[in-house]
């Protein structure tokens, strides 16, 4: 795989990087939106989001594989990628893990394939959210979340979730599942306790992730186990 970086992605044979491509239609030019246009906005926000360089750094080919649990992750997450049968990936554990690193590496995957990734925080999302509350602008973003080809929800659930977390995280992964997209979930609470929190969400989150579920969890002495 051509290896990411900000040029070669960004650069585009096509449109000579105008965003447009001239296409002849019943023998007249028409300017249509290039093909690129996915991957351009998502550095866009990538950059705007202060993670510039982030695809570079966070790839399949660089990532630590020293330890058995690194490498079943490794194996988990390009399993992912080569599969369509499943949208919903869950990497769950403590930091340092390398559940982020893998997160940006199956996003990075996806663009490099011309898909379009938006990435926020959990608590970024939960934020918009209840800002847009009882107005249009919740159905905005509803339906923006909804259909970005690729979501990575990072650090799900950091805290305790309110009831109106539970909510707006309902809607949202409602929203992932009609619109079939991607959605990459990275959180330092295994599953099991999000269907503590709230059983139907959780249940809702290991259906459509089948075997893509995954959860490091420290043993004594930094041994660690898969779940
Ligand atoms: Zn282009």
């Amino acid at each position: 795989m051509e290896t990411l970086t900000m040029r070669n992605v960004m650069h585009c044979e096509v449109c000579q990087d105008s965003g447009f491509e001239v296409v002849m239609e019943d023998g007249r030019p028409v300017a249509k939106y290039c093909a690129c246009l996915p991957r351009r906005r998502t550095l866009y926000y990538l950059k705007k989001s202060g993670l510039e360089g982030v695809l570079e750094r966070c790839r399949f080919d660089n990532f630590q594989t020293g330890e058995e649990f690194q490498r079943r992750m490794l194996e988990l997450c390009r399993g992912f990628v080569e599969q369509d049968e499943r949208r919903m990936l869950y990497l769950s554990g403590c930091t340092g893990a390398g559940k982020t690193h893998l997160g940006f590496a199956v996003c990075g995957h996806f663009l490099s394939r011309g898909r379009g990734v938006i990435y926020r925080s959990y608590q970024q999302l939960m934020n918009e959210m209840k800002s847009a509350l009882n107005s249009d602008a919740y159905e905005e973003l509803l339906r923006d979340y909804g259909r970005a080809d690729v979501l990575y929800i990072d650090d799900f659930m950091k805290y305790p979730p309110s009831a109106a977390d539970i909510r707006h995280s309902f809607e949202l992964i409602n929203r992932r599942v009609m619109t079939q997209g991607v959605t990459v979930i990275t959180s330092e609470q295994p599953l099991d306790a999000v269907i503590g929190y709230d059983e139907a969400l959780g249940g809702r989150i290991r259906q459509q992730c089948g075997e893509f579920a995954l959860y490091v969890a420290p043993g004594p002495g930094r041994n660690w186990r898969l779940k």
